[in-house]
């Protein structure tokens, strides 16, 4: 057997970057070991949507400047099933950056931070006494798994993956945009609701474009699901078939919606990011959530070595927990499209209420009561 690790961390995405750059920041001395089966740079299938609220966690993980190379997406269009518009500058911009290049970057940054980074799959473990041994060789004192949305360590410590009705699907590819389109646009559809299509300009004259839906939703049609998934992008991006650009790259992949979260890890495993289900029910946006989860569970790992799980789920739930209160009470309003169509026509007149659902999509944000008012008063009365 090796030596042991304080900390080792599977799977080099935003959540496991994270965990493994926060140990190290808060403990030079700190032995951690970050594992991925992929080498790097990678592919993930995703938005490549980085909200405002994960730069502010590249900052507390100390690297402020990580995507400053690139053009900030500064404002942002949404339309809803029934056709309620808002287009408005966000109070702070998002950016979109392909993961190949984040998610590189974030591993070489935990290299130059003294992680050790090694290719490894990891296939079992198992507990011995105060530490958990990994393929029979690698011993850790506690473990970060932050696997992705098909966790293989959730399944190997006994969570139940995310149930079907809480868990989503979504397709994305690459297609060519005029080089100043900086307008990330938003199409929801009623047909299988909920389900949107995305068009997030890079800032190269390409767009990351896609479309998603809930997985019982896809189930439920006889098609092959390619057929659907595929079909439903261009037919909600009209733009793609005028610019003549065929769809490059298209990949698809899970979502795993915080509105079916289980037990977020067991004894000394921490599950983070996607393996947790950290992933919003209204945007599918996780990158923050796995950015902030993977910080938390460092901390817990170093900060409280005896009970990592107790301290991590007290630290989850002092950062998120009235934010995730509030996406499971809006997942299940927004199962009416109604209720979505009112929130953005409300949107479009007030300002405050444009950033409020911004924050709540893409941050921690939550919904003060007057707003849910404002909101149910309109949707009661486009019911009547
Ligand atoms: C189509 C699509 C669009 C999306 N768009 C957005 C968006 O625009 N913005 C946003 O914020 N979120 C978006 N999301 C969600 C976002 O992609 C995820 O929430 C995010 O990637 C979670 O990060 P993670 O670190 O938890 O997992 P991942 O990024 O999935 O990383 C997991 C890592 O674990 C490794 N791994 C897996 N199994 C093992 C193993 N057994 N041993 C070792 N390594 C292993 C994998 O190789 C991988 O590198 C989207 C998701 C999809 C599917």
């Amino acid at each position: 057997m090796d030596d042991v690790w304080d900390l080792v961390v599977i799977g080099a995405g935003p959540a496991g970057s994270a965990a493994a750059l926060r140990a190290r920041q808060l403990d030079p001395d700190c032995r951690v070991l970050l594992l991925d089966r992929a080498a790097f740079p990678r592919d993930k299938a995703c938005g490549d949507g980085i909200a405002a609220h994960a730069r502010q966690e590249l900052a507390l993980l100390g690297l402020p400047g990580l995507l400053d190379d690139h053009r900030p997406a500064p404002r942002l269009s949404v339309t809803s099933p029934g056709g309620a518009h808002v287009s408005a500058v966000v109070a702070r911009p998002n950016h979109v950056v392909p993961r190949r290049v984040f998610d590189a970057r974030l591993v070489e940054a935990a290299r130059a931070r003294g992680v050790e980074v090694r290719r490894h799959r990891v296939r079992t473990l198992t507990t011995l006494g105060e530490h958990v041994v990994l393929d029979g060789h690698l011993v850790a004192r506690t473990v970060v798994a932050a696997d992705g949305a098909n966790s293989a360590v959730r399944r190997l410590i006994g969570v139940p993956p995310s149930p079907d009705r809480h868990t989503a699907i979504a397709v994305r590819g690459y297609a060519d945009v005029p080089p100043d389109d900086d307008v990330q646009v938003i199409v929801m559809q009623g047909e299988a609701w909920p389900a949107y299509a995305w068009s997030f300009p890079v800032g190269d004259g390409t767009a990351n474009v896609g479309y998603g839906l809930l997985l019982p939703a896809l189930r439920d049609d006889d098609r092959p699901g390619r057929e659907i998934l595929h079909g439903r992008l261009r037919r909600l991006l009209p733009q793609l078939g005028e610019i003549g650009s065929p769809v490059r790259d298209l990949r698809a992949h899970h979502l795993p919606l915080s509105s079916g979260r289980p037990v977020p890890g067991a004894g000394r495993v921490l599950l983070a990011g996607d393996a947790a289900s950290l992933v919003n029910p209204l945007t599918g946006e996780g990158i923050y959530y796995a950015l902030l989860s993977g910080r938390l569970a460092a901390e817990s790992a170093v900060g409280s070595p005896g009970d990592p799980l107790r301290a991590y789920r007290r630290g989850l739930r002092r950062a998120l927990g009235r934010h995730l209160r509030t996406t499971d009470v809006l997942a299940l309003a927004a199962r009416s499209p109604g209720f979505i169509d009112a929130a953005i026509a409300v949107a479009a007149r007030r300002t405050e209420v444009f950033d409020l659902l911004v924050d709540v999509g893409l941050g921690a944000g939550t919904v003060p009561p007057r707003l849910a008012a404002a909101v149910a008063l309109r949707w009661l009365g486009n019911l009547t």
